[in-house]
């Protein structure tokens, strides 16, 4: 684990470009971005362009496919940068971020070969994966003996697809995508669904409503509608019906970047606090001389350096798995900077009064950045049954 703390050149070289693109380019931009009232002109091809000339966008592919090859926890690290200035964006790099560490992974070589190097010279290649469905939200979490309704019959070559998803992140932007389908529909999500690669604009493939959400707005969710889409042998990844064993064994990170996001717009928060706390005065003094507003500040300081430690161990051990890696970290971590990213929030609100309830002083769109994964990427309480499924056997 000392490699944690290991300031590497590389990491710092890329830090230093992420913070210099989150104050020249996103923070300048995010506020108005975010006000757009169609959630479609919130998003910015622009922003996405110019992290993929900074070599951004592509940073976790290895360098033979055309990346940096960055580790998950530098990736976490990049995750949260972003998010100090603008949670939307971040979320649209991670979900490329962390797809193409589990497409580069999951893949096999002729996959590899004809995906990798398009996605990697593509200025507007993005990644999405389609999981959640109306019906089908937190079970597919919990592993419920339910099936994913988008299913897959077997049509000479490969499979024909009917369903949709919702929610999907990056849903209406992506150039590929990873889809969860039922195979085999007398079996449970874990051992009926199937993995398969989808390239945007396939026939029988179309994009539904996209979603107006409160918070995370540069960033699109939108449905994924399949009507008879044929989908050749040569898109399956992994195994038929085994599609969760591909996520489970090549994107142990994801949920722990997801904590990285969320923990971007706790620092944002906390930084807001100082800021007007060291200004404003009340009671004869400035709030930051009046003990209950100090320690509540230093209580800030201990929850983002707490679910720091928390998310940097996870994505650390993602990566040296064979040094202690458990199945927790795939959940916990992220529920614990959710929770207190919620909880700055709310005390940042606050510390502003009156004044913080104002769009001016910027604090409610952090508000409802840090709501957002409350729920994304695992509904919290989900999380924790997760775990407590795997630490005391599943409720029959
Ligand atoms: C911003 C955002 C981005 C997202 N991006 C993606 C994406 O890219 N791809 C994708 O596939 N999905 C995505 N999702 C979907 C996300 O994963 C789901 O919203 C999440 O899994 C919860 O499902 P649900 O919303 O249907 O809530 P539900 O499952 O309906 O849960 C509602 C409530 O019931 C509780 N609950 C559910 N089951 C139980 C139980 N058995 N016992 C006790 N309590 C229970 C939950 O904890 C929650 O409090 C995104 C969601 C959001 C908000």
């Amino acid at each position: 684990m000392t490699e944690i703390h290991e300031a590497t050149t590389e990491r710092q070289a890329i830090l230093e470009t992420v913070r210099r693109f989150v104050e020249h380019e996103v923070r300048p931009r995010s506020a108005a971005l975010d006000a757009r009232p169609n959630p479609e002109d919130c998003f910015s091809w622009e922003l996405i362009e110019k992290a993929h000339e900074l070599g951004l966008r592509t940073m976790t592919l290895e360098e033979k496919w055309g990346g940096l090859g960055l580790d998950s926890l530098t990736t976490a690290m990049v995750v949260e940068e972003l998010a100090t200035g603008d949670m939307g964006l971040a979320v649209v790099l991670a979900q490329t971020f962390k797809i193409a560490q589990l497409m580069q992974a999951a893949f096999n070589d002729e996959q590899r070969a004809r995906v990798l190097p398009a996605f990697a010279k593509d200025p507007r290649g993005l990644l999405a994966i389609g999981m959640t469905e109306p019906g089908n939200g937190s079970d597919k979490h919990t592993n419920q003996p339910v099936p994913f309704r988008t299913s897959a019959s077997r049509a000479p070559g490969g499979w024909v697809v009917n369903g949709m998803k919702h929610f999907i992140s990056n849903g209406n932007r992506a150039s590929h995508y990873l889809l969860m389908v039922q195979t085999d529909r007398g079996k449970t999500m874990a051992n009926g669904s199937t993995c398969f690669l989808l390239e945007r604009g396939r026939p029988g493939f179309t994009i539904g409503r996209v979603h107006d959400k409160m918070g995370e707005r540069l960033a699109n969710n939108a449905e994924l509608v399949f009507q008879d889409c044929f989908v050749p042998d040569a898109n399956v990844v992994g195994a038929v019906d085994k599609g969760s064993q591909v996520f489970a064994r090549f994107s142990p990170q994801s949920n722990a970047y997801a904590g990285a996001t969320v923990l971007g717009v706790a620092v944002a928060l906390h930084r807001k606090a100082i800021d007007w706390a060291s200004t404003r005065v009340q009671g004869g003094r400035r709030l930051i001389e009046h003990d209950g507003i100090r320690a509540q500040l230093a209580e800030m300081r201990m929850l983002i350096d707490a679910s720091r430690a928390y998310v940097h161990r996870a994505c650390w051990l993602a990566d040296h798995q064979e040094t202690g890696w458990d199945g927790t970290l795939g959940a916990l971590p992220k529920a614990m900077a959710a929770q207190s990213a919620w909880k700055i929030a709310t005390w940042t609100l606050e510390i502003h009064g009156g004044h913080g309830y104002m769009k001016e002083a910027g604090v409610e769109k952090l508000v409802r950045d840090a709501a957002a994964f409350l729920h994304s990427d695992g509904v919290n309480r989900t999380l924790f049954l997760k775990v407590a499924n795997a630490m005391f056997g599943a409720m029959t």
